[in-house]
């Protein structure tokens, strides 16, 4: 076995936990709730914690790190490798297991009450979408450290449990996480406990070459994490593994942040607009005056002249 196929099974798994206390609680700014019927959030960590402890037992040097997403806030809940190093000198290897539990439901407590003061001090907080600008970003720069660390490093990959739906405002910034992904060659997977599917993710994984599901059935997340999104990497190779039916390519305009099925492209920094523009407010390049701002029309004028 060559040095290369010898790392491949250890895997670097950041997963981004959904943990935007409106969506669980149900009391987001919308009429109903956006969380599926019937699924708590204490089921859903349930879920994902025996999903955690499963990638420890698939192979022990797999290395776990878990990023809540809350509706202003990102944190990190736990680290196994920051977590081995403590208990490599207490030797508390028994009760491996329940600390991990332990650990993340007491980070957890502590971010969600963080995230409660911060909303009765701001108050007018849109708090129907939760921060996952902000928490690819804390995954790909803990990435980069592992990626610029001694060699042979374990593969890294980002799962993200998203609930809420896709903020348009944080278009440019999850765009900009989801290239960076694709640079550093880290797959970006999705698995949507929410009733809504996410532009944001299908192309995140279309681009990175993750995987997207949206399982029908949310009471067996379990399930679906350990048969789809406990494989690692050079596994995958040899897996029929489900992909996104369709992606929805649709983008947000950058001056009033909407999604927009057609709109206007800056020709020199590819900024969008949903309006025809005299300058580009991104980079200030000035277009030049069009009497057609319809593109058909212009296309059969062009057709006339030539
Ligand atoms: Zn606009
Ligand atoms: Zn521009």
């Amino acid at each position: 076995m060559d040095a290369l196929n010898a790392t491949d099974d250890i895997s670097q798994v950041v997963i981004l936990l959904e943990a935007n206390p409106y969506f669980w609680g149900g009391r987001s700014n919308g009429a109903h709730s956006t969380g599926p019927a019937n699924f708590t959030f204490d089921r859903f960590l349930e879920h994902v914690l025996l999903f955690i402890n499963s990638l420890h037992l698939l192979n022990q040097a797999n290395r776990i790190v878990v990023i809540a997403t809350g509706a202003t806030s990102c944190a990190y809940l736990y680290d196994s490798n920051a977590a081995e190093l403590s208990e490599n000198a207490r030797t508390a290897r028994v009760s491996k297991k329940l600390s991990v539990v332990e650990k993340i439901t007491q980070k957890l407590e502590d971010f969600m009450s963080k995230e409660a003061v911060y909303d009765l001090n701001q108050g007018t907080e849109d708090n129907r979408y939760s921060l996952l600008s902000g928490s690819l970003s804390m995954a790909l720069c803990y990435i980069q450290r592992i990626l610029r660390g001694p060699s042979p490093h374990p593969l890294p990959r980002i799962l993200c449990l998203q609930g809420t739906p896709d903020a348009p405002p944080q278009y440019i910034a999850v765009m900009n996480a989801i290239f960076s992904a694709q640079r550093s060659l880290v797959p970006i997977d999705a698995c949507i406990v929410g009733n809504h599917h996410s532009a944001f993710l299908q192309q995140a994984t279309h681009i990175t070459g993750g995987i997207y599901m949206k399982p029908p059935a949310p009471e067996g997340l379990f399930e679906y994490l350990s048969m789809v999104f406990a494989t690692d990497l050079y596994s995958r190779k040899f897996l029929q593994l489900p992909r996104a039916s369709g992606v929805d390519f649709r983008a947000s305009c950058f001056c009033h942040k909407k999604s927009i099925d057609m709109g206007f492209v800056c020709s020199v920094c590819l900024s969008i607009f949903c309006k025809g523009q005299r300058t580009c407010t991104t980079c200030n390049a000035i277009f030049a005056p069009s009497k057609q701002p319809n593109p058909a029309a212009a296309a059969a004028q062009k057709r006339k002249v030539s």
